[in-house]
């Protein structure tokens, strides 16, 4: 029995440009839900090929209720809403998985190479770990290492995937899009389907330990509020450090610490 974990996100989905396609009642949002749901099965049909019976996808977009549960295969199951637990967009991994996969992914708070670049929520300007742009993939592939799970794969922008690649050569990627300011040039949508597919199979064969996100052993936190108002009232927050108005500072060695505080202070 092989259990492989997705988590998905919209901004990276195969031609997304603009935030109208991410908002649930907007009516751009169908036709990239759809394709989200579409490159999500796709990468359960690529771990399927490769012996992976059961996939656990989180919906991980704004209201977690974006993937039309029908387009999975009957194998996957499927975690909308949000759990108010700190593993956020990982709610439901653990260590008895034996692999994650992210798709629909986007590049972090500051980095130009998708038009929807944010980390975690469009209120920080930056999120900086040990002197690096931070990235929701960052985040999460590091949570994915702290329950000794591998990421075999990525999707989303060519931004983000370059810099994947750059932390681990391992790990597959899909660049689905590429940015160009707010423009946006993307492969075609069907193509993508292929590409996730016959990725995320090779990828789920590769050696565990080839794909582990490497975990620091010490984290140093900065990160930049849009609104002073919010750096304030987090200001309280055992521990952290005022760098000044919008900016505050954490540091421990304990991953999970580093993700308690984000959970209460972003
Ligand atoms: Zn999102």
């Amino acid at each position: 029995m092989k259990k492989l974990f997705i988590s998905a996100d919209i901004e990276g989905t195969c031609g997304i440009t603009n935030w109208n396609e991410t908002e649930k009642n907007h009516a751009d949002w169908r036709y990239f839900a759809d394709q989200m749901t579409r490159e999500v099965a796709a990468a359960c049909e690529g771990a399927h090929d490769s012996g992976f019976d059961q996939v656990l996808v989180k919906d991980a977009h704004d209201s977690a209720r974006n993937i039309d549960p029908r387009g999975l295969p009957r194998y996957a199951q499927i975690i909308r809403g949000w759990g108010g637990h700190p593993y956020s967009m990982m709610l439901g991994l653990d260590g008895s998985f034996d692999g994650a996969v992210m798709t629909g992914y986007h590049n972090a708070a500051g980095r130009d190479t998708n038009p929807l670049a944010h980390t975690m929520t469009t209120q920080l300007t930056s999120l900086v770990i040990n002197g690096e742009l931070a990235s929701e993939l960052m985040l999460n592939a590091m949570i994915a290492a702290y329950e000794g799970v591998p990421v075999y794969a990525v999707t989303g922008d060519k931004g983000l995937c370059d810099w994947m690649q750059s932390k681990n050569p391992n790990t597959a990627v899909v660049p689905v899009n590429e940015g160009m300011g707010g423009a946006v040039r993307s492969i075609h949508p069907e193509e993508a389907l292929r590409q996730i597919r016959e990725i995320v199979r090779e990828a789920v064969k590769r050696p565990k330990a080839d794909c582990l996100f490497p975990l620091p052993k010490h984290f140093e936190v900065e990160f930049t509020h849009r609104e002073h108002t919010k750096t304030r009232r987090s200001s309280f927050y055992p521990g952290i450090e005022v760098v000044n108005e919008r900016t505050l500072r954490y540091r421990h060695d304990d991953y999970f610490e580093v993700l308690r505080m984000l959970h209460f202070c972003l």
